[in-house]
C-alpha cells in the first residue's frame, strides 16, 4: 500500500515517534493524544481492520497481544493500567484504513460507558 499513511511509517518514510518495534509490528505514539501516554500499535502488513486481522494465520493475534503488553512495560503503564481500543468501520469513525490499536494510560482514565 503505497499511499497508506501507517505503511509508510512502518517503513520509516514518514516520521513517527516510535517507542517499539519488531518483525511484525510498530508502537508509536499519536500525534492527537487524548491521554497523558496514547500510542498506537499496527502491524507492518497493511490489514484493513480487525475484520480481517481475524483471517491472518494462527499466531498472529497470540504475537499482537504480547507486543501491546511489551509496549505497555516499555511505556512504564504495565503495572498502573491501561486501555485498549481499536476503532472498525463506519459506526466506530475509523479513520485510518490500516488496523491500529490504541494503547491509553498514564493517567486516571474516563469512564467510556
Ligand atoms: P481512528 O482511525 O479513528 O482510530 O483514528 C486514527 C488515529 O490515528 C487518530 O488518533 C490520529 O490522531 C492518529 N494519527 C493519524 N495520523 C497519524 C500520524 N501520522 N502519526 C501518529 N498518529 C496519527
Ligand atoms: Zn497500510
Amino acid at each position: 500500500m503505497d499511499d497508506c499513511i501507517f505503511c509508510r511509517i512502518a517503513r520509516g518514510e514518514i516520521p513517527s515517534d516510535i517507542v517499539l518495534e519488531d518483525g511484525a509490528f510498530v508502537a508509536f505514539r499519536d500525534i492527537h493524544p487524548i491521554a497523558r501516554v496514547h500510542v498506537l500499535v499496527i502491524p507492518r502488513e497493511h490489514v484493513v481492520s480487525l475484520n480481517e486481522f481475524a483471517g491472518l494465520d494462527d499466531g498472529a493475534g497470540d504475537a499482537l497481544i504480547r507486543f501491546m503488553v511489551r509496549a505497555a512495560e516499555q511505556l512504564g503503564i504495565k503495572e498502573s493500567g491501561y486501555r485498549v481500543l481499536s476503532n472498525v468501520g463506519r459506526d466506530a469513525d475509523q479513520i485510518v484504513q490500516h488496523i491500529h490499536f490504541h494503547i491509553l494510560g498514564g493517567e486516571k482514565l474516563g469512564d467510556f460507558r
